[in-house]
């Protein structure tokens, strides 16, 4: 079998979680959306189920999948509905929604619901995507109120820099989210992870942390916190092939890398069709049998190439480690041009092996 795999460590899981109660001092949602940054949502669910006040998901395929595996813990739709028609499941599965437009209180108003429906109602503080002028919010919450079908509102927003430690955005983001809601009682959601580990201040009865859960930092500076998360996924393969090659020989597509001098290449099973980004150049940084390692040439669908020239212990069938504990996935990720988030949830193919270390 091909040796690509991702490991993922549940018990550090459990570990970035605690750390986000912890740090926040609130009730935090588990952000698994995306199957759990492409971690498996089921697997991750159940490791934290213990733990968890409550998960968060993009949409309600991803809810019932979690509610069909036996998930029992409230569940948040972060985009609310997509249409009328899935208040019934809803109400049948007892999930919480986020409203943040007005067809969606249109919807409500007009269900048959058998009980009454948690809101988490967004309001666009300033990062202008989805959720209800602030001028307007309280008219809806009114509205929700007079529905009759609504339990719990939670007044809710989502910061658009909080990855920007120095950045004034996130203040004016908080008071505008305050003044929305001045005089209206309830419990509020603000931070994501960046607003959780550098945005001590802001306090909120909920946090809806979700790539510190996977122990990566959503900033591109180091940050005091980020040295506290335990990375969860490491990825590997193997050394399936070597060759030595004299000065001046190319290697791989588009003969991007030419040796220098005498080298000993290691080719490993990973490409970018598991997810390795493509535009990881040479020199991006590797784990070799432990020790640190950098790959040569370009990244191809199923293959890359790695320089063993100094590591002349390691061989066919060595491990390499493309990111976990020794080699960070946001170092990656700035490496070629992205983010952790997306590294994550580009990994397929690779086979999955879960362990749990309590
Ligand atoms: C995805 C998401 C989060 C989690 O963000 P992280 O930066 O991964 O912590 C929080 N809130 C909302 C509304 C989201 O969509």
């Amino acid at each position: 079998m091909r040796p690509a795999r991702a490991l993922i460590d549940l018990s550090a899981l459990r570990h970035n979680y605690r750390l986000a109660l912890e740090l926040s001092s609130a009730k935090a949602l588990a952000v698994i959306k995306a199957d759990a940054y492409g971690h498996g949502a089921v697997r991750c669910a159940e490791a934290l189920e213990g733990d968890a006040q409550g998960f968060a998901v993009a949409a309600i395929e991803e809810a019932l999948e979690l509610r069909a595996a036996g998930v029992t813990k409230p569940i948040l739709l972060l985009e609310g509905i997509f249409e009328p028609s899935e208040l019934a499941l809803v109400d049948a599965h007892d999930l919480w929604i986020v409203v943040h437009s007005a067809w969606q209180v249109d919807a409500i108003e007009r269900a048959n619901l058998r009980q009454p429906v948690t809101v988490w109602l967004k309001v666009d503080s300033g990062m202008h995507r989805v959720g209800f002028h602030p001028y307007e919010y309280a008219a809806i919450w009114r509205r929700l109120q007079a529905t009759g079908k609504v339990r719990d509102i939670v007044f809710m927003t989502h910061f658009s820099r909080a990855d920007e430690p120095d950045c004034p955005r996130t203040a004016e983001q908080l008071a505008t989210f305050e003044a929305a809601r001045e005089g209206l009682s309830g419990e509020t959601s603000l931070c994501n992870s960046p607003a959780l580990l550098a945005w001590p201040q802001v306090r909120s009865d909920w946090v809806r942390p979700g790539i510190m859960l996977y122990g990566a930092s959503p900033f591109e500076m180091p940050q005091e916190q980020v040295s506290r998360l335990v990375p969860v996924m490491t990825l590997e393969s193997k050394v399936i092939a070597v060759r030595e090659l004299p000065p001046n020989e190319p290697v791989g597509y588009g003969a991007r890398f030419v040796c220098e001098r005498p080298t000993r290449v290691g080719v490993v099973a990973m490409g970018y069709a598991d997810g390795y980004p493509r535009h990881a150049p040479t020199g991006t940084p590797v784990c070799i049998d432990g020790r640190p390692g950098r790959i040569i040439g370009r990244v191809s669908m199923d293959m890359l190439t790695v320089d063993l020239t100094d590591h002349p212990h390691a061989g066919l069938g060595s491990t390499v480690e493309f990111w976990g504990r020794n080699v960070l996935a946001s170092d990656i990720a700035m490496t070629a041009g992205t983010i952790p988030y997306q590294i994550f949830c580009n990994v397929r193919r690779v086979q999955r092996e879960y362990r749990d270390g309590l």
